[in-house]
């Protein structure tokens, strides 16, 4: 079993334009000796936005809730829209409409400009709106490649049963944004739907009946597990919707695995029970969760807002680029 190291819940939210109300649960920036880079890498940067309401905006078509225009360079940016609809475009002249349980993967690479707006459509209607956005490191021979979107449509995700320890009993399903699902119960391993630079797990984790199951997760990974809603117990630690579970560092470096587990990498466990004062097998109001898990890139980083360089001069020629119009060239 992979051991909690902690538990973060104490953030406060925050305003990302005038769209996006967010808790800030991992940055590379913050230099916390228990929870730093190091510990989250290749996550640069986990915003959550809980469920927050919004009026219709009339003025959606001259004043649209959001971002306007912004620059990213050096990592790719993943955004996952739990409730209401996003839509974006940028200077490769890409544009959409981020709907509902969809994912959109960004690789910003070498350099792009961005824009991220409530869409038309909610603008509209109004109401629950509820979001991630990862912000995924890219290794240094990856940092410059060309710009591209992943859009990942709900129905396009893998899902996966999650089986309760005991009975066997389906108590939850797993969206596979990327990675590989392992399953001891399932002959195969299950890949997810996104190409990713390095090996990453991102799992969208959905409990609705009361019951107790295990995820397999790499051995050599970095792991972390968001709650968004309900409360559940991981690895017998009760833990509330808002949190961000901080796994212990891998016991085993990739080079090493490499070495020793050159046929079958080799896993950690982690222990979901839901809830403990119900029923087995009761249908509850479900548990959604997030679980975020990738190889070290074990690199350098220089980082100032929307760029993540390797070295401080690559920081300062991107600075240089993005004031005299030679961005993302
Ligand atoms: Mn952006």
């Amino acid at each position: 079993m992979r051991s909690i190291k902690n538990i973060h819940s104490d953030k406060e939210s925050h305003w990302v334009g005038d769209g996006f109300y967010v808790k800030t649960l991992v940055n590379h920036l913050e230099d916390n000796p228990d929870f730093n880079y190091q510990h989250t890498d290749p996550f640069l940067l986990l915003d959550y936005g809980k469920p927050t309401s919004f009026e219709p905006n009339s003025n959606y078509e001259s004043r649209p809730h959001g971002v306007g225009q912004h620059p990213h360079k050096g990592f790719e940016t993943v955004t996952i829209a739990y409730a209401g609809e996003i839509s974006h475009s940028d200077s490769t002249g890409g544009y959409g409409v981020i709907q509902e349980g969809d994912v959109q993967w960004m690789t910003a690479g070498r350099g792009i400009m961005h824009e991220e707006f409530h869409s038309p459509a909610f603008s509209q209607r109004g109401g629950l709106f509820s979001m991630v956005q990862l912000w995924v490191n890219l290794p240094s021979s990856h940092k410059l490649t060309a710009p591209k979107y992943q859009a990942l449509k709900r129905a396009d995700l893998p899902v996966v049963e999650l089986k309760d320890n005991k009975n066997g009993n389906i108590v939850g399903t797993a969206a596979i944004i990327a990675g590989q699902w392992q399953s001891a119960s399932q002959s195969q391993d299950t890949s997810g739907a996104a190409s990713t630079f390095t090996a990453i797990n991102m799992w969208d984790i959905a409990l609705h009946s009361a019951g107790s199951t295990t995820l397999q997760v790499p051995s050599t990974h970095n792991v972390m597990l968001l709650v968004q809603e309900g409360e559940l117990l991981i690895n017998n630690t009760p833990v509330a919707a808002g949190s961000l579970i901080q796994f212990e560092a891998p016991a085993q470096t990739g080079v090493d695995s490499q070495i020793e587990q050159a046929s079958k990498q080799s896993s950690d466990t982690i222990e979901l029970n839901f809830p403990t004062t119900a029923t087995a097998g009761e249908t509850l109001a479900p548990v959604k969760l997030l679980l975020l898990s990738g190889e070290p890139i074990g690199e350098p980083i220089a980082g100032y807002g929307p760029f993540v360089m390797n070295t401080q001069a690559e920081l300062k020629q991107t600075f240089r680029d993005y004031q005299t119009g030679q961005f993302g060239k």
